[in-house]
């Protein structure tokens, strides 16, 4: 047997935090070191050989979508097409190491719960399904017909379905998720919580309300014809490596690139694009021509005090400043915003964003220089308790100058997860629209329920009252992605079954419901065989483009069963002959799935067609395509938002969450966050070196971090190391997983719901004991 067949090599310790070492942060991203971070674990875990095919095939025509952002394939593809973090999901996900029969007995649930998410994450792929009885501490492998059967029980015993939750992650297929969706609409509920209520709920609650859609108006090539790309809150080097591309294309097509962020990230300083000699001998291309250190939450701000000056440019000059003619034509509410933002207090703007006037003068400047302007962000916009009133902003901003719907400009949320947009527009929502459940009740003919169900934090609390009494997981990993991360576990140990589909293991798994099963599912890696022959599945990505996906390699676990057909037993044996869905005939052929896919979701019509085309197809979207606005009053709504912004008390810091460049979402590949300087260790907190110094600490000592909110938990993450770092003056920044500890299940944003995980007040105390914080994953989340 292949060694690494085994779940005993090669070995993926913990980490040891006592051996952290901290640099000096990067101001250039990707290069050669990129390649070689994306090949060493690549070859180390996979060999050579299915390496060589499976990054081959990485977003390929007749490959597979990759499984980590949602960033778009371009059309001109070259032979990689991939990023380091494409290459370390790959990885993750195609690794040959297995989590063999023998673990379960080795490894009890309470050993599982002191483990770290990179120790779970690297003991393999998950091979057979097992089942942890009530009382019993061990999972234990059972048949997929007892596994499917104990869920159906259940599930049927419950005396309302609103006592189930099902939740879905974004790396979810089309298919999948819209099989996943009719399930449960035919067993009775809307609960459908998804990862897109913890990150861009907001865009979707802002842009919904402006201009009718809740997603990007731009499409790939629009980046190339920009003027003006602004890319706000966002992290492109770490969070979605490949817009590095589209940005360095636009800026030597003459763009202009503005980066508004706390941090400095290296990504949008300095990129060194490994396919070119400029990126592997050359000093690569500068990104930013301007970089703003905003303070968190001062967007909103920022934002008015722009549309402010384009006014006054526009008093200065009538008529040359402002799209009269789109504006007149397109949108609502331009005599209430010009009478609200004439009354902004630029001393609050400057308060609230930690700017100067010169700079904020500058990047006002540069917008009205330019003809076509794209606005980019990501989670340092959605997860602020003002990030639906910050994205209208951004829309007004747009608006006043006709930047949506014409060539190179736009509105462009970076969704995180590769299939996260797909899965709402096959109707993955606790709030999907009535016209979409008139359409399941013409094609299925049984009436869905139109009553909302509940998001993901909302599951959470009828999980931790008792009304949520099974929650479902079609991938992902709820406590670890989650705000309150003791609370979200004892919700989940509150029920009375949770049920897992998953490729790998994950903290959710460690923390359970009174019965609990583990279902192994396919990668979108793997090949996927079924009665009617080799499948594919369909993925849409952040500017709605949607497009086939083809596993290339054999898959690691025989007895592992694809999403879909997990999805379409589990339907069979809950539901029996309830409703008329031929749930086997959509395991053995997705196209009988997409075939439904085209009567029911809106823009998908002929979609096996459309998607077989080579790059697929895009969907259509009314403010891009003819500026149509399905708003209530068919116009675009430019809006007024009451400035607000973060006030912090004396002696505290705003402290943002946020990814290592090792990690994806919850994933954790390793240990090392090296743009930032850090090896070896996660367990910090950065801090501008101005405040350590107002504050009487100093770097690398070893600190307590409370959060300073007022209720009847403490909330506190023990033993982490100072780093000085040019973080804006008052804000602070430290990994999620481990510092959603600190983030109140209540601190949500205005109208979307979204954990404000961008902005927690704390205070930062003297450990008692100056050395680092154990590594394990019990340490980190109990305070
Ligand atoms: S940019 Fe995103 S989608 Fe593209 S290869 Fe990298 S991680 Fe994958």
């Amino acid at each position: 047997m292949d060694r690494r067949m085994t779940n005993d090599a090669p070995s993926f310790d913990e980490a040891d935090e006592s051996k952290l070492e901290v640099g000096k942060p990067k101001d250039w991203a990707a290069g050669m070191p990129g390649v070689y971070h994306s090949m060493k674990p690549a070859i180390e875990q996979m060999g050579v050989g299915r390496t060589v095919k499976t990054m081959l095939a990485l977003n390929q025509k007749g490959g597979f979508d990759c499984p980590s952002c949602a960033w778009p394939d371009p059309g001109h593809r070259s032979a990689f097409e991939f990023c380091e973090n494409g290459a370390k999901a790959v990885t993750w996900e195609a690794t040959p190491v297995v989590v063999s029969s023998g673990f379960w007995a080795q490894h009890p649930i309470s050993d599982l719960l002191e483990r770290s998410e990179y120790w779970l994450g690297m003991q393999g792929r998950l091979t057979e399904p097992v089942y942890k009885a009530a009382g019993d501490d061990h999972y234990r492998p059972i048949s997929w017909d007892d596994a499917f059967s104990i869920i159906a029980k259940k599930l049927n015993s419950l005396a309302s379905p609103h006592e189930s939750a099902f939740y879905t992650s974004g790396r979810t297929s089309n298919e999948a998720a819209f099989a996943y969706q009719l399930f449960i609409r035919a067993f009775g509920t809307n609960n459908l919580p998804d990862c897109s209520n913890m990150c861009h709920e907001s865009s979707g609650w802002a842009m919904g309300q402006t201009i009718g859609i809740g997603k990007a108006t731009v499409s790939y090539d629009d980046f190339a014809k920009a003027e003006l790309i602004i890319v706000m809150g966002q992290n492109p080097g770490t969070n979605h490596p490949r817009m590095l591309t589209a940005l360095e294309n636009a800026k030597r097509a003459g763009a202009e690139i503005v980066a508004i962020n706390p941090l400095p990230e290296a990504g949008l300083q300095r990129y060194k694009n490994p396919q070119k000699p400029r990126g592997v001998i050359g000093r690569g291309t500068e990104i930013a021509d301007q970089f703003m250190q905003i303070r968190s939450g001062g967007d909103m701000a920022l934002l008015q005090a722009i549309s402010k000056r384009v006014f006054a440019a526009e008093d200065k000059n009538p008529g040359t400043v402002l799209d009269h003619e789109f504006l007149e034509e397109y949108c609502h509410g331009l005599a209430e915003l010009r009478e609200h933002l004439a009354l902004v207090d630029e001393a609050a703007v400057l308060e609230a964003t930690g700017l100067t006037v010169d700079e904020i003068d500058e990047l006002a400047a540069r917008y009205l220089k330019a003809d076509r302007v794209i606005i980019t962000w990501a989670m340092g916009i959605t997860q602020q308790k003002k990030g639906v009133a910050t994205i209208k902003e951004i829309i007004n901003l747009l608006l006043l100058r006709g930047n949506i719907g014409k060539p190179g400009a736009g509105a462009s949320p970076i969704r995180g997860h590769s299939n996260v947009q797909g899965d709402r527009t096959m109707g993955i929502w606790e709030q999907m629209p009535p016209a979409f459940m008139d359409a399941i009740e013409k094609e299925f003919g049984f009436d869905p329920p139109r009553e909302h169900g509940v998001d993901a934090v909302e599951t959470i609390h009828q999980m931790l009252d008792g009304t949520i009494k099974v929650f479902v997981a079609l991938g992902g990993n709820l406590v670890g992605a989650i705000s309150d991360t003791q609370a979200a576990e004892a919700a989940m140990q509150n029920t009375d079954m949770t049920v897992q589909i998953s490729t790998k293991l994950n903290r959710s798994h460690a923390v359970v419901g009174r019965e609990a099963l583990i279902l192994p599912t396919r990668g979108r890696t793997e090949i996927d065989m079924q009665a009617s022959g080799e499948q594919f599945v369909s993925v849409e990505d952040t500017v709605c483009a949607v497009h086939a996906s083809w596993g290339k390699v054999k898959p690691v676990a025989p007895n592992s069963l694809s999403e879909v057909a997990i999805v379409s037993r589990l339907a069979r044996a809950v539901l029996g002959d309830k409703v008329q869905v031929d749930w086997a005939g959509f395991e053995a052929n997705y196209d009988l799935i997409r075939e439904h896919i085209s009567h029911v979701v809106d823009g998908c019509e002929d979609y096996n067609r459309k998607v077989r085309q080579e790059g697929g197809f895009v969907l259509p979207n009314g403010p891009r395509d003819s500026r149509t606005f399905t708003t209530p009053t068919g116009k675009a709504m430019l809006t007024v938002n009451a400035l607000e912004y973060i006030e912090r008390p004396v002696g505290t810091l705003i402290l943002q969450t946020m990814r290592s460049h090792d990690q994806f979402n919850t994933t954790i590949y390793g240990h090392n966050d090296r743009y930032r300087g850090i090896k070896k260790g996660r367990h910090v907190v950065f801090v501008n070196p101005d405040d350590l110094a107002e504050l009487g600490l100093a770097d690398g000592q070893f600190v307590d971090v409370r959060g300073e909110y007022k209720d009847e938990r403490e909330r506190v993450l023990r033993g982490f190391r100072l780093v000085s770092y040019p973080t804006a003056r008052g804000c602070a920044a430290a990994y999620y997983p481990e510092a959603n500890v600190l983030v109140p299940l209540d601190h949500m944003a205005e109208g979307s719901k979204t954990p404000i995980s961008k902005a927690v007040i704390v205070r930062l105390e003297l450990s008692a004991v100056q050395e680092p914080s154990p590594a394990s994953a019990a340490a980190m989340s109990a305070s």
